[in-house]
């Protein structure tokens, strides 16, 4: 691994415990430090101008990220339910290494003062113990009981400009159990669990010896938050259940319920009014269950307890009410914060994140996507608006190439004379199913304003989606997936 080598030929010291990477050779050189390999921090790794900086600027650019791919949120529901592939939603970061550095790393704490970022590895330890026999030259050898663990030795990584760009995490609103017994849709590894899990349960309700009431507890399937995320697996799991399920469990697919809870009076709040109505009135026509204005209490093993409603049961419990703050976003003091979501970083029309003390900006560190709130403007929390920052910072980092201040400055490219960030707001879509889809342009920046909905707004919703899909790669498997299977149906297999 090339970024590992990379760091190593630094001199390492050891502060506090803590392994810190910056040899003579690798200091002379600025770092831009991305955090996060989301919407926004992925954008910024895949156009930044990695050749003209490192050789131009003579500047590292390093990623920081639990994950060692991007995930491209807007499938994920697909993939719960099989519609779509696992990798046809992901894309590597290893695809722009040896030209940046990568860590699969958790950054745990910034000193903005020294500019140091504290880092812990995210590869999980690795065990093996006991004896090995190896064939040595006709005479085997027992060799001594070997101990062999992944490094979760902390350590830290100096920067010169710092994209913070760690998105946020899922709101639970403190309801007990929700963490331990509901699934999230975030990340394509959620995308492969509620998959596996809503397989479990249609073969475990096909055992001879289960009860027909334990088979409806089983097959009773629960959404909670009925914003854009659970609209869409609550339609996306309404096609599963009435195509592939119906045709090979024909019995038990009569008795799944799909159950849509919100606290709120309508759901996809932020959508045009006559758009909810739509989507209200097709998932009431579908069996949806609509259940608004009702209170999630707690939830247990296989079931949630509801003001309105007293036990339910459920095989399977998706939960997704919005977002709370990255514990690293909490965990930092010295900078400005939303009072308003709590969830995020203040920071100027330029994207600069703000000193707590002063309300100056800091010039070397920026923040985007979900972590971030720009003081003057209340953004939506999506994909959409992370993208626009990755690219509009993007732009900035990249001019600093051409300016003769690149090598050491600090102060250019967050300079206050640079354009304010402008978001373009190009519509909101989201499937409801069955082919069907509604699409809102009614707050769009540019173009023609208005709302599309049916097959004609599923059909923009596929094609916007497979245009956004990044790499070429994608772009083949997305729509070949979407043909496989609407002509042989979904893999029903569970491994
Ligand atoms: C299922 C789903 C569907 C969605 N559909 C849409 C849609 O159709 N349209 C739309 O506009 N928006 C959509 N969104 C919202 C959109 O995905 C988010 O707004 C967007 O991902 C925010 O981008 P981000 O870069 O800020 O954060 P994220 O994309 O969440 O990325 C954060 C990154 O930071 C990493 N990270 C976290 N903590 C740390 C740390 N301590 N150190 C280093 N790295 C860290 C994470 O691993 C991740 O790589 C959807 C979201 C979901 C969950």
């Amino acid at each position: 691994m090339l970024s590992v080598q990379r760091a190593a030929t630094g001199t390492s010291t050891r502060q506090l415990g803590v392994r810190t990477f910056f040899g003579t050779s690798s200091r002379a050189k600025q770092r831009l430090v991305i955090l996060g390999s989301g919407w926004g921090g992925y954008e910024i790794l895949r156009a930044i101008d990695k050749k003209r900086w490192s050789e131009e600027c003579s500047l590292d650019v390093i990623m920081v990220s639990p994950t060692n791919y991007f995930n491209f949120t807007p499938l994920l529901a697909s993939c719960s339910v099989g519609t779509l592939e696992f990798r046809a939603a992901v894309e590597p970061v290893r695809r722009y290494t040896p030209d940046v550095i990568a860590y699969t790393a958790w950054c745990d704490s910034i000193d903005f003062k020294h500019k140091k970022l504290v880092c812990m590895p995210a590869t999980s330890p690795v065990t093996f113990e006991g004896s090995q026999t190896q064939s040595n030259g006709g005479s085997d050898v027992n060799e001594s009981a070997s101990l062999v663990t992944g490094n979760t030795e902390k350590f830290q990584l100096t920067y010169d400009k710092l994209v913070i760009a760690v998105g946020a995490y899922n709101q639970t609103f403190n309801v007990p159990g929700v963490k331990e017994h509901a699934h999230f849709l975030k990340d394509i590894r959620d995308a492969r669990r509620i998959r596996t899990r809503i397989l479990e349960c249609f073969e475990q309700a096909n055992q001879p010896t289960i009860t027909d009431a334990d088979r409806r507890k089983l097959l009773n399937f629960c959404i909670v938050g009925g914003g854009p995320t659970g609209v869409e697996f609550a339609a996306e799991l309404h096609d599963f259940l009435h195509s592939d399920i119906a045709r090979h469990y024909p019995a038990l697919a009569r008795m799944a319920k799909i159950n849509l809870y919100d606290v709120a009076p309508h759901i996809l709040g932020g959508f045009d009014t006559g758009l909810q109505e739509y989507a209200t009135a097709k998932f009431k026509r579908e069996g949806i269950r609509l259940l608004t204005q009702h209170h999630v209490e707690r939830v247990e093993e296989g079931r949630m307890f509801v003001t309105e409603e007293g036990e339910v049961n459920f095989g399977l419990l998706v939960w997704s009410t919005g977002l709370s703050p990255n514990p690293l976003i909490e965990s930092i003091t010295e900078l400005k914060k939303d009072e308003r979501t709590k969830r995020s970083l203040l920071t100027n029309g330029t994207l600069n994140v703000l000193k707590a003390d002063t309300g100056a900006p800091d010039p070397d560190v920026f923040a985007i996507g979900d972590a971030c709130t720009i003081e003057t403007e209340a953004l939506p929390a999506t994909a959409q608006v992370a993208n626009q920052q990755a690219k509009y910072l993007t732009k900035r980092l990249n001019r600093l190439i051409k300016s003769s201040s690149a090598s050491a400055s600090s102060s250019d490219a967050a300079s206050a004379d640079a354009a304010a960030f402008k978001f373009q707001n190009a519509g909101s879509l989201a499937y409801v199913g069955d082919w069907e889809a509604i699409f809102d342009r009614t707050k769009a920046a540019r173009g023609p304003k208005g709302k599309e909905t049916g097959r004609v707004a599923w059909l923009l919703w596929r094609s916007a989606y497979f245009t956004k899909t990044l790499s070429v790669r994608n772009k083949i498997l997305v729509p070949m997936y979407w043909f496989l299977n609407w002509i042989f149906g979904r893999d029903l297999t569970r491994f």
